[in-house]
């Protein structure tokens, strides 16, 4: 009789994650997320389509599909939409089409959205989403960032600064927290909540084939 070969560790599928980062306006979400995508092939964003004016350094289709709020409305209302809210006076949504392709072939996907999508997403999508909510390190600090981000007006600014608080009052909902004081190091920490959420056994079932492929291993002598 020959051996049994040995496992091969090809097997080891995994169900694709998805990634929620929240944060109040100027916390550092977008740059965490762009330096993510930028240094991990596996992870992908959803382009959500929002009817707020586009700021001079975003692109069509890249960053947002910038809708008026009529079209908004008719994606509504035909369900192409996985979840939507309005935030900061205007309407934000996750194509629903991108994610369930995504899903179905196990890739794992980041959402920049608010707190109102995270529940949204948790309960629809339940086991598989992972949410980060990112701190800035004071008030003051937020303020100086939407402003050194000058893509804003003045007035944008002061809605999104009296919006802070009652959106870091769902911290809690939260799986992990990340202060982001220096950037360097909230992004490491991303990338350990990803790497860590990666490798749970309840994301892996492809490990069962595996690890009885160990277990009837005939090794040679
Ligand atoms: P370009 O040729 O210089 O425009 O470079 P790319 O199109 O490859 O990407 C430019 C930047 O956008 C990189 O930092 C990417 O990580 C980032 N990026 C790519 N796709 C997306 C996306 O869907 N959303 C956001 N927010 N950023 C993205
Ligand atoms: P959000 O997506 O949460 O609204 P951004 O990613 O656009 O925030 O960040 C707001 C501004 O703060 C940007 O100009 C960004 O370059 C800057 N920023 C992000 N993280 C840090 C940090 N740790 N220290 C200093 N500035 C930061
Ligand atoms: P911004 O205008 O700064 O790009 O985004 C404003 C807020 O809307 C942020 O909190 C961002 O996370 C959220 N947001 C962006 N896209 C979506 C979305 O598709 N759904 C929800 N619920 N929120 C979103």
């Amino acid at each position: 009789m020959s051996p049994a070969s040995p496992p091969s560790t090809k097997a080891i599928q995994r169900r694709g994650l998805m990634l929620v980062i929240s944060s109040p306006s100027g916390a550092g979400k977008s740059t965490i997320a762009r330096n993510l995508l930028e240094a991990d092939p596996q992870m992908s964003i959803s382009v959500s389509v929002t009817t707020r004016n586009r700021r001079p350094s975003e692109i069509e289709g890249r960053h947002y599909f910038f809708k008026s709020i009529r079209e908004f409305e008719g994606l509504r209302q035909t369900d192409a939409l996985l979840e939507w809210a309005e935030v900061h006076g205007n309407f934000y949504g996750t194509p629903r089409d991108a994610v369930e392709e995504a899903m179905a072939e196990g890739r794992d996907m980041l959402f920049d959205i608010d707190w109102q999508g995270a529940q949204q997403l948790q309960e629809k999508m339940g086991g598989d989403v992972v949410s980060i909510f990112i701190l800035p390190p004071s008030m003051a600090e937020l303020q100086s960032r939407l402003h050194r981000r000058a893509e804003d007006t003045e007035e944008v600014i002061q809605t999104r600064l009296a919006n802070s608080r009652s959106e870091i009052e769902h911290w809690i909902e939260y799986d992990y927290i990340v202060v982001n004081e220096d950037l360097n190091s909230a992004f490491a920490s991303v990338k350990a909540i990803v790497e860590a959420e990666r490798l749970r056994r309840d994301r892996r079932p492809g490990l069962f084939e595996f690890v009885n492929g160990l277990l009837t291993e005939t090794p040679k002598l």
